[in-house]
This record gives C-alpha cells, structure tokens and sequence, in this order.
C-alpha cells in the first residue's frame, strides 16, 4: 500500500508510541489526585505542555489541551462569541474546515451575523476592495449569509465584531494565508483573531506570538501524534472556558486529562519541528516528481493552490475525468489519496473549496488531493504519477 493521504491522517510517530506506553500501562493516575502515585503523570503532563509551547513560541500557560481540531475550534468561535449575551459578528473565510464553518452556522442559529470573506484562484484571502461575489453554492450557507465584503471595513457593521476566524493552511488545496497581516486588520477593527492551525503545525514554521494571533487550534494527528487530541493556544490574559465540570485545564476546559494522548503529541511536534527543514525538501523534491512525471505525459490538468503551500499538499484538477473515479481506480491499485477533504469524500459534488476559488467545472469534477507525509519515498510518488497517468490515459 502506498498511503498518500496525510492531510487526512498521519501514521504515529513509533517515538510517540513509545512514550505513550507508560502513561497507558502503569502510571495511569489521574493527575488530579494528590498522592504520589499522580507525580509521575503530573509531571509528564507539565512538561508536555513545555515541550508544545516551545513548539508553538508561546507561553506553557497559553496552551489548553483538547480532544483535537475539531473541539479547539469550536471552543476558539463558540467560547468568545458566547461570552456574553450582546449579538455579534463573525468574520471567517468561504474556504474554511467545516469545524469552523458549522461552529458559525450554529452561532448563526442562536441569532450572530457570519460574514464569509471570498478567496482568489488560488485560495488567498481577498483583502482589498472587491466586487461582492455570489453567496457560495453548498446548503451550509443558504441560512443568513452575508455577502462577502471587505475585511477593512468591518467596522461599518452594526454588530461588534467580535472574531474573526481565518484558517491558517487550507486541508484541501494548502495554501497557507498571510496571517500576520490579516490578523493585524482585525486587531485594527477590535476583533479578536482566530487561526485553524490544524494543517500547518508541525508543518511549517511559524511562532505565535510574532504572529500575534489571540487563538490557534491544532491537531495531534495531523503531525504524527495520536488521534483524538490536540490542543488550543489561547493569549494570556484572554480566557474563554469550553465547558462546565472539573478545574482542569486551568478551570476552562473540563475532563480528565488524557495524559497518555498528550504526551503522544508534544513527543511527535517536537520531533516534526526539529526536522522540519529536511521534511520540507524531501516533500518538495516528491512533489516535483509527481508534477514532472504528469507534465512530461502531456496530462491536462490544474495543481490547485498558492505557490506558499503547505509542504505535501498536491491538488490536481484533471480535465474532464471523475475524482471519485480517479480515488477508487487508485485504491484498486493500493494507493490512498483523497478527493478535496476527507469529510466530502463519500460525495461526488465539487468541494465549497474550489467552488469558491471559482476551479471551472470541467477542471474541478477531477479533483484529487494527494497528501504526502515524511513516510513517503521517491519511489512511492513515481508510482502515484505512473497510476494517474495510466488511468488517465
Ligand atoms: N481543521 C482542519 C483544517 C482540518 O484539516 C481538520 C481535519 O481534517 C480539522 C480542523 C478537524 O481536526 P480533528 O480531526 O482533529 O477534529
């Protein structure tokens, strides 16, 4: 089997299995009770939380774990808009991971305004003045969206923008946004920044606090770690709770620590953070060979996404074919690509993805995202290229 589908999940890190074993076998206290059966798993809990922040340039207090991506953005749209009862706005991006964007659908049920910002060809926000574009074309959106409009002039808006939720590397196609800026206009406008960081930690370097983001959501699974965890970076100083029960997570987000879990993810980002360099030239030269191979063939197609991508990602449009046909054609012959995101992968219809960075159709019906991880060799990616271009032909 060749598994090229590491935007969707990535294999454990043995180092990270390893170091999770303990945790599950023999120092499985609860960190919350006082003996000294719990130091060991306290302490491990403690140091993960050191290893992660350094990973991230924040502070051990500003990370908050989660039970993965999905929870932390919840919590990041969810815990800030309800933090009182006043109506607010939302700015997010048509592009984004359904966690966000049915997070903001909810918070429009209960009476907030979601403005959805439009993206160019290549998935970039549209920060300057544009002509609004049509409502996007999936049911997600048909209830109260507003029209598309000008990140700078969100203070014309009645309501109190309150955040604004912008991911950071995009799961389908990886173009990564410029995140310093944007988030700059919404500290400008008083918002409060959000970034789905679950495609890009681990992946690409970057530092928090430079960035200047109040929120940031990440995965464990998607850099290697174990599934099910993950975590929220939340600024000092901005403390939104999750939920109600115990104290734990500093008394925001309630549940017995999954220690194990959370020592699984801090082994496998600092291991991918340490490497990340030689990561990112081998994914690059697999990807050359994928867009030399299909190239040299003559295969008609579109690579989907900016030129600043997240290192791996390869969307391709091929030109009046089936991504679903070209998905299962690929599976009988043992590779694992996707098509858009894993979440629309049972369907057929084109992805809001490059519905809204406006792929013609006849490109966008033959999307396939192939999504390659530091497991992967030079040989797998010729035989990915060889597959597609057979079955092309
Ligand atoms: N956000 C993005 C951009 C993702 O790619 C994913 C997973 O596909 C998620 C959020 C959800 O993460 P999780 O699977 O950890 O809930």
């Amino acid at each position: 089997m060749i598994y090229a589908d590491n935007a969707a999940t990535t294999k454990l890190l043995p180092s990270a299995f390893e170091a999770m074993k303990p945790f599950l076998l023999d120092e499985y206290a609860n960190v919350s009770q006082p003996y000294a059966f719990s130091q060991k798993a306290k302490k491990a809990l403690k140091e993960a939380r050191k290893i992660i922040a350094d990973c991230v340039g924040s502070l051990p207090d500003e990370i908050f774990f989660t039970s993965g991506g999905t929870e932390s953005d919840n919590w990041a749209l969810k815990g800030v808009v309800l933090s009182d009862n006043t109506p607010k706005t939302i700015i997010t991006s048509q592009i984004e991971h359904k966690a966000v964007l049915n997070s903001c659908l909810a918070l429009e049920r209960l009476g907030h305004k979601v403005i959805y910002l439009p993206v160019n060809r290549e998935g970039v926000i549209v920060k300057e003045k544009s002509p609004c574009q049509a409502k996007p074309d999936i049911p997600l959106y048909e209830r109260g969206c507003g029209l598309p409009r000008n990140l700078t002039t969100v203070h014309n808006y009645d309501n109190e923008i309150k955040i604004v939720s912008v991911m950071m590397a995009n799961n389908e196609v990886g173009t990564i946004q410029p995140i310093k800026e944007l988030c700059e206009i919404a500290h400008k406008n008083g918002a409060i920044f959000h970034t789905d960081a679950v495609q890009a930690v681990g992946h690409i370097k970057f530092d928090v606090h430079e960035l200047g983001v109040d929120l940031l959501s990440a995965s464990a699974h998607k850099f290697n770690g174990p599934k099910g965890v993950g975590f929220l970076y939340m600024k000092k100083g901005t403390k939104y709770p999750l939920n109600d029960g115990g104290a734990q997570e500093f008394g925001l987000r309630s549940g017995t620590e999954n220690v194990a879990g959370v020592v699984g993810m801090a082994t496998a980002l600092k291991y991918n953070v340490e490497n990340i360099d030689t990561n990112i030239s081998k994914l690059k030269t697999l990807e050359d060979i994928i867009i030399n191979k299909l190239t040299e063939a003559k295969i008609d197609f579109i690579r989907n996404g900016s030129n600043n991508r997240v290192p791996g990602n390869v969307s391709l449009s091929f030109k009046n074919s089936e991504g679903e046909m070209l998905l299962h054609r690929l599976d009988l012959m043992g590779i694992c690509i996707s098509t858009g995101s894993a979440c629309d992968s049972k369907k057929t219809q084109i992805s809001h993805v490059l519905k809204a960075m406006q792929i013609p159709e006849e490109y966008a019906k033959g999307t396939i995202r192939i999504s390659l991880g530091h497991n992967n060799t030079e040989s797998e990616a010729k035989s990915i290229a060889e597959a597609l271009i057979k079955i092309l032909r």
